[in-house]
């Protein structure tokens, strides 16, 4: 099976004035069953990544193969299109909707989809319930304490069963004990065949993934696994 994600010499420079050269040629690849944490200081060019990843910046050079598919070549509609269909982010802020409900915030996961509302309303329960809020679901986020506000989310990012969940610093808002129930409820989600690239600064987030790669200064370091105890 080829790989779901592949950098060939990826880069990123910002066209500034004066330029900023965040991402250096990198090559990465992740399997399709993956967890990958990707650690580095703030200001690294882990969010840069990121962006590039999913989909939402286009690198300045290289390649990058979504799922066998060169996304370069794709207009602006079709990567929007397969951003919505088939990868999830989850972002350190939760980026809930506050007039919402914890369920109608999941169903907005598949609004622009043509799943048919019914549909819809039934995925965000399964949702829900796959991250142990079916009980508040009628709830208004500003009523959820922050671990529930990042499960609403997480149930967001799964709903439609995307091939990929990307994090931005997932527990970077949360206390220690809720980040760990986050980062188990993550390695639950993972053990289920979701493909997980996670980005954080904390080393201790990082240790929870299957494989780690640094990136320092826009460049990916590999050799820096062995610090986290994979070899
Ligand atoms: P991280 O997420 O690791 O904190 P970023 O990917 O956000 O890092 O940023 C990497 C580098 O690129 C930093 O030096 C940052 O200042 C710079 N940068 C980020 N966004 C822009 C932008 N829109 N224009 C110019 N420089 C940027
Ligand atoms: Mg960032």
């Amino acid at each position: 099976m080829s790989p779901l994600l592949v950098l060939d010499r990826v880069a990123l420079t910002y066209p500034g004035p004066p330029p900023v050269v965040a991402l250096h040629p990198t090559d990465l690849r992740v399997e399709a069953g993956d967890y990958l944490a990707i650690v580095g200081p703030s200001g690294s060019g882990k969010s840069t990544l990121l962006n590039i990843l999913g989909l939402l910046d286009r690198p300045t050079a290289g390649r990058y193969h979504f799922a066998g598919v060169d996304v370069a070549t794709l207009s602006e509609a079709a990567r929007t299109a397969l951003r919505g269909q088939r990868i999830g982010f989850v972002f350190q802020s939760f980026h809930l909707i506050p007039y919402r409900s914890a369920a109608e915030n999941v169903e907005l996961g598949q609004l622009y989809t043509r799943v048919p509302r019914a549909a819809r309303v039934r995925d965000a329960e399964v949702g829900l319930g796959a991250v142990g809020l079916s009980h508040r679901g009628h709830a208004l986020p500003t009523t959820l304490s922050g671990g529930e506000s990042q499960r609403v989310a997480i149930a967001r990012a799964l709903v439609g069963a995307p091939a990929l969940l990307l994090c931005d610093e997932p527990t970077g808002n949360l206390d220690t004990a809720t980040a760990a129930g986050i980062l188990d409820l993550l390695a639950r989600l993972h053990a289920t065949g979701v493909t997980i690239v996670i980005i954080t600064h904390d080393p201790a987030v990082a240790r929870r993934a299957g494989r780690v790669v640094a990136i320092r200064d826009g460049r990916l370091t590999p050799a820096a696994t062995m610090e986290y105890g994979h070899a």
